[in-house]
């Protein structure tokens, strides 16, 4: 049986990557993504994986676009909650709307995507929803606070909604990157890369496809009995 995969912001950076692997790997992909439609038109010319453009902070553009996707493919059974912004500052200066874009697209998303996939999920007795939370999730992080409060949240969403989808089949996890050599990373001064890089026992950034590896095997038929887990790959960044 061939997989229905839906990945949001599934069309460059990690999300791309994920996109990809699942490709490779034998399932049906879509990839959602927000607003940067020549990136998408590329990715899907690139990879022939159809890219749907919503905003996941929206809930009832999610519903409407994941029947869309479930038109083209089948019902979701593989849902990644990758998207996610940024809108950095230090608590004292940052203002409501950074706060809330944070909140809207990295945590209101993971509900908005996973509430209109969750009923097909449990009548079928088979899901994996596999959410990518963050290193600064776990440990905080300096003018990051509502994008730390987000993550952080996302890894309580996964740990309670495991316990009600235990018995109908379905998993659900998050994966907990540390620093990615993303495109976001690399265009920051070589000095201050190599000062993260310091911060990283094995010495180097992370790549892409090891965040999407983490992914394929917890979305697969055979990580049945690991669910609320939360998989970090974090370079030995942050051990806990
Ligand atoms: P990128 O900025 O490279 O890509 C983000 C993707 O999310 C894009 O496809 C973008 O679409 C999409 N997106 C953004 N907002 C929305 C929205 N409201 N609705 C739908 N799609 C949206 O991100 P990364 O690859 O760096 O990060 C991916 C995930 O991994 C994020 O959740 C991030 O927090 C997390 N992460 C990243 C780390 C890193 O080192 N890069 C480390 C730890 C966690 P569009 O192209 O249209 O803008």
């Amino acid at each position: 049986m061939t997989r229905t995969a839906l990945v949001s912001g599934g069309t460059r950076g990690i999300g791309a990557a994920i996109s990809i692997a699942l490709k490779e790997a034998g399932y049906k992909v879509a990839a959602n993504y927000a607003g940067n439609d020549a990136v998408a038109a590329s990715f899907t010319a690139e990879t022939s994986i159809p890219a749907f453009k919503w905003s996941v902070a929206d809930y009832d553009a999610c519903t409407a676009g994941i029947a869309a996707v479930e038109d083209m493919l089948g019902p979701v059974e593989i849902l990644v909650n990758n998207a996610g912004i940024t809108r950095d500052g230090m608590f004292h200066k940052m203002t409501r709307a950074q706060w809330q874009e944070v909140i809207d697209t990295n945590l209101n998303g993971v509900f908005n995507m996973t509430h209109p996939v969750w009923t097909g999920m449990r009548e079928r007795k088979f899901g994996r929803v596999v959410t990518i939370s963050s290193i600064n999730g776990q440990k905080g992080q300096v003018g990051q606070v509502n994008y730390s409060a987000a993550k952080s949240g996302d890894l309580g969403f996964t740990k309670a909604l495991a316990l009600e989808g235990a018995r109908f089949g379905i998993t659900v996890n998050a994966v907990c990157p540390g620093y990615i050599a993303t495109d976001m990373v690399m265009a920051v001064p070589e000095t201050v890369r190599a000062g993260i890089v310091a911060q990283i026992p094995v010495g180097r950034l992370g790549e892409v496809a090891e965040v999407a590896r983490c992914v394929l095997f917890l979305v697969s038929d055979d990580a049945g009995f690991i669910t609320g887990s939360t998989l970090t790959a974090n370079g030995g960044q942050f051990v806990i």
